[in-house]
């Protein structure tokens, strides 16, 4: 049960004990009053009949009437008395019967009256007498009534006596039962498991997490001791949750490859993980409590002193040491941070250090590395650059510098666009692009480097991984030299290096877009095929550089002869073409004036000298010659030129229509015969 129900209960008994003693106490005392009371009606009664007796044998004696008014006063007084309310009301029957007979003896005593007034005689007396007995006998059976009465209502007062003393003793032992039950309760339902709870608590307080009140009781303190025992389980659990979980944590802090440590507020060691006896060989238990500047003396800690200062500020700190473990140097990078309490003020610090020796020999080789190959890109004649995918260059080299102007630290780290400027950036943005969507991509362009154009050839190989791109390398090179050898080189593939006119090739080209002109816009073209003559002997008697000359001079002198929309060519030896933009008639003119050019002299070392030439004419009007055909023909008319005594020119027939075969070698018609005036060596 409850405490709470029982302090009710007992409060209720009390209640009911006390209110109940009242109501029998205040019933007794009423009863016995009323008893009282009653005791005293008979007493009056008993003296009012005994009055009325004595008055009705005096009356009887004497018959007067001062005794008649006398018993009718006594029997008024006994009627009212026997009228008045008694305390065992109208249930007595003693006292029924007394007012019932009292009732009836004023008749009698009447009736005795009449008789006295009846004269005396014997009858008279007789019936006198016998009233007076009748009166008497009345009159004394209510004194044995009252008697009853009396006997009645002591019996009541008795009774109500009785109940009073047994109501009474009842409450008083209620009363005594709940005033000594109550202390009972309280010392077994509320001191004695207080006092178990306070030693469990004692217990707990000293660490002892086992204890527990272990009450059974099922009322509020039983509530709270089982309360208490779940909230100990609780703490227990949670203690060895947290002490299990201590252990993890030690357990990976000792095997981390790091010094992890624990600082209080004065600098003092509170955790050193196992990892100093694995590499300085110091003992973790033994720094526990001492301070930093015990363990790592002077010299060291006035070098972490102002890193220990700032985590004592509330500031997370980096740094990096160097330590001789075993004789060998070894880097460090430690991180002191701040340990805050629940108010934010610094309680201490945590220490972690980890040896970075390897990476920081394996950054100093990389930067080595880096060096080499920094001074060899920078002694490349190549731009060499890194750009990543946000177009910013990552790395160049010198060259980049010594093209556009800016130090590479500048550079390194900049937009393209911002480095090259936006019109350069506008041209290479679309190599770029392509690239770092994973292209090779090469391109010439030419630009102004250190004040003049110049040629470079990039080469953009992009730089993946995983099949992302990263960025690209840009290797550009400045070909403007090898621009120039190749310009110079097809032109000498397309020049007669000695005579400075176009080669054979030259001359194949363009007579085949002088055939294909010729065909588009119908204006005929002639082909003229020279030959010097005798040339053999010229290089025999004066030499072959004698014979270089003559070449030179005679090409000289076709040039001059032609117009400069001409085209001049060597073929090979002493052989020529011209390709001239000419009917017939003019072709002719022209080779008259060429044969007749070239017999001027030839100063050749100091000598004068005569040279002749003979030519092949062919037309080409537009038909379906080919270029092969018309050399031929050319080169037959030539032949014919020459056959007819040198010095002078040959037409070869028309091709469409021929008027007449013509055939190399085969004499030709004499309306293509045309003699020159005689030459010096007398050719025609
Ligand atoms: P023809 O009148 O029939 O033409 O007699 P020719 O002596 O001129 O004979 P041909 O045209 O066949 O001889 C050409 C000579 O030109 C042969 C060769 O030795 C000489 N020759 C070829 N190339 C060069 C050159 O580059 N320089 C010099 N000096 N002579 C060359
Ligand atoms: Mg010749």
């Amino acid at each position: 049960m409850q405490i709470r129900t029982r302090v009710l209960v007992f409060a209720a008994l009390a209640v009911a004990a006390t209110v109940g003693c009242t109501v029998l106490l205040w019933i007794g005392a009423a009863r016995s009053i009323a008893g009282d009371a009653e005791q005293e009606q008979v007493q009056v009664s008993s003296r009012l009949i005994a009055g009325l007796v004595a008055l009705t044998n005096e009356y009887a004696l004497h018959s007067e009437p001062r005794v008649v008014d006398q018993w009718q006063q006594q029997h008024e007084a006994l009627a009212a008395t026997l009228s008045a309310p008694v305390q065992s009301g109208e249930t007595s029957t003693a006292r029924l019967a007394l007012r019932t007979s009292a009732a009836e003896l004023p008749t009698l005593f009447r009736r005795l009256i009449d008789l006295n007034a009846q004269p005396a005689g014997l009858l008279t007396q007789r019936s006198r007498d016998l009233m007076v007995d009748q009166l008497l006998a009345r009159t004394q059976a209510l004194a044995d009534a009252a008697y009853r009465w009396s006997r009645e209502a002591a019996a009541a007062e008795q009774a109500a006596r009785r109940w009073l003393r047994i109501g009474a003793g009842g409450a008083l032992l209620l009363l005594f039962g709940t005033t000594l039950a109550q202390p009972i309760v309280v010392w077994r339902r509320v001191l004695r498991p207080l006092s178990v709870l306070e030693k469990a608590a004692v217990a707990v307080e000293r660490g002892d997490l086992t204890a527990r009140c272990a009450s059974t009781v099922r009322d509020e303190l039983g509530h709270v001791s089982r309360r208490f025992d779940a909230m100990t389980a609780a703490l227990g659990q949670r203690s060895a949750e947290l002490h299990r979980s201590e252990q993890r944590l030690r357990a990976i802090a000792d095997n981390m490859p790091a010094l992890i440590t624990q600082f209080d507020a004065d600098e003092r060691y509170t955790f050193v993980s196992a990892y100093i006896e694995r590499v300085l060989g110091l003992r973790s238990d033994a720094m526990t409590g001492k301070s930093m500047r015990e363990v790592c003396g002077g010299k060291l800690y006035a070098e972490f002193a102002p890193y220990t200062r700032a985590a004592l500020r509330g500031e997370k700190t980096t740094f990096e040491s160097q330590l001789v473990v075993a004789g060998a140097a070894r880097h460090y990078q430690s991180s002191y941070i701040p340990d805050f309490d629940d108010d934010g003020k610094v309680r201490g610090f945590y220490g972690i250090s980890f040896d970075i020796t390897e990476r920081k020999e394996s950054q100093m080789q990389q930067a080595a590395s880096e060096r080499r190959l920094r001074t060899l890109t920078d002694n490349l004649p190549v731009l060499i650059a890194y750009i990543d995918r946000e177009s910013r260059y990552q790395f160049c080299n010198a060259t980049f510098e010594q093209w556009f102007g800016s130090p590479v630290s500048r550079v390194q780290g900049q937009l393209v666009a911002d480095a090259l400027g936006e019109e350069l950036y506008a041209q290479r943005r679309p190599f770029i692009e392509r690239a770092l969507a994973g292209e090779r991509v090469e391109f010439d362009q030419v630009m102004q480097l250190t004040g003049e154009d110049r040629h470079v050839h990039a080469l953009y190989l992009p730089h993946q991984e995983d099949g992302v791109t990263l960025g690209l390398y840009a290797l550009v090179t400045d070909v403007t030299e090898i621009k120039r050898n190749e310009a110079e080189l097809i032109r000498l593939a397309r020049f007669d290096p000695l005579t400075g006119l176009p080669n054979r090739r030259q001359f194949d080209e363009r007579l085949a877009e002088a055939m294909a002109r010729t065909r588009r816009a119908h204006q005929p073209i002639a082909l003229l095929f020279l030959d010097i003559d005798r040339f053999k002997t010229i290089n025999d008697s004066l030499g072959h550089a004698a014979g270089d000359a003559v070449l030179k001079e005679f090409a000289r002198r076709l040039v001059d002869t032609v117009r400069v929309t001409d085209t001049v060519a060597r073929l090979a030896g002493d052989e020529f073409v011209i390709i001239l933009d000419a009917a017939a008639a003019q072709a002719e003119h022209v080779a008259r004036k060429i044969v007749l050019a070239v017999r001027g002299d030839f100063f050749i070392d100091g000598k004068t000298r005569m040279v002749t030439t003979s030519i092949g004419v062919a037309l080409f009007e537009g038909d379906a010659m080919t270029p092969g055909e018309l050399i031929a023909r050319a080169d037959a008319a030539l032949y014919a030129a020459k056959g007819s005594g040198r010095d002078g020119y040959r037409v070869a027939p028309s091709a469409e229509p021929p008027r007449r075969p013509f055939e190399a070698g085969a004499p030709l018609a004499p309306r293509l015969a045309h003699a020159l005036p005689a030459g010096p060596n007398g050719d025609v």
